[in-house]
C-alpha cells in the first residue's frame, strides 16, 4: 500500500527501532509509549483491519501471538503478566490502518480498558 506508514517501515522507507524479523512480520517499538514496553507487532502482508482478516490468514494471526508472547517474554513480562490489545477501527482507537498487535509490559493495566 503506497501511503501506508506501516508498509513504509516495512520497505525501510521510515525509520524505526525494530526488534524482530521474520518472513511472515516484523516488530518495533511504539514511538508514543503507553507502558514501559509498548511494541508493535506488525504483519508484512497488508491487511487493514482486523475485520479483513480471513479464515485463510488464521496461521499468521497466530503467529503473531506467538511472537507477541515471545517478545513479551524476552522483555521480562511474562509474569508478572502484560497486555496484548488489537484496536479494531476508529472507535476504537485504531489509527494505523494496518493492523498490528499491541505489546504492552511493565506496569499494572486496568480493566475495564478506556
Ligand atoms: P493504533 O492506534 O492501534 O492504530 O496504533 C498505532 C500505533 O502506532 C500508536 O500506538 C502510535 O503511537 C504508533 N506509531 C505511530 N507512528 C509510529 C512510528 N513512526 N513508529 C512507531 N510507532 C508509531
Ligand atoms: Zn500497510
Amino acid at each position: 500500500m503506497a501511503d501506508c506508514l506501516f508498509c513504509k517501515i516495512r520497505d525501510g522507507q521510515i525509520p524505526a527501532t525494530k526488534v524482530h524479523e521474520d518472513d511472515l512480520c516484523f516488530a518495533i517499538r511504539d514511538i508514543k509509549p503507553q507502558a514501559p514496553t509498548h511494541i508493535l507487532v506488525i504483519p508484512k502482508r497488508h491487511i487493514s483491519t482486523l475485520n479483513d482478516v480471513q479464515a485463510e490468514d488464521a496461521p499468521l494471526v497466530g503467529h503473531l501471538l506467538v511472537v507477541a508472547k515471545t517478545i513479551a517474554a524476552g522483555e521480562g513480562h511474562g509474569e508478572p503478566g502484560w497486555r496484548t490489545v488489537f484496536n479494531v477501527n476508529e472507535q476504537a482507537g485504531q489509527t494505523v490502518f494496518h493492523i498490528h498487535l499491541h505489546v504492552l509490559g511493565g506496569r499494572a493495566f486496568g480493566w475495564p480498558p478506556g
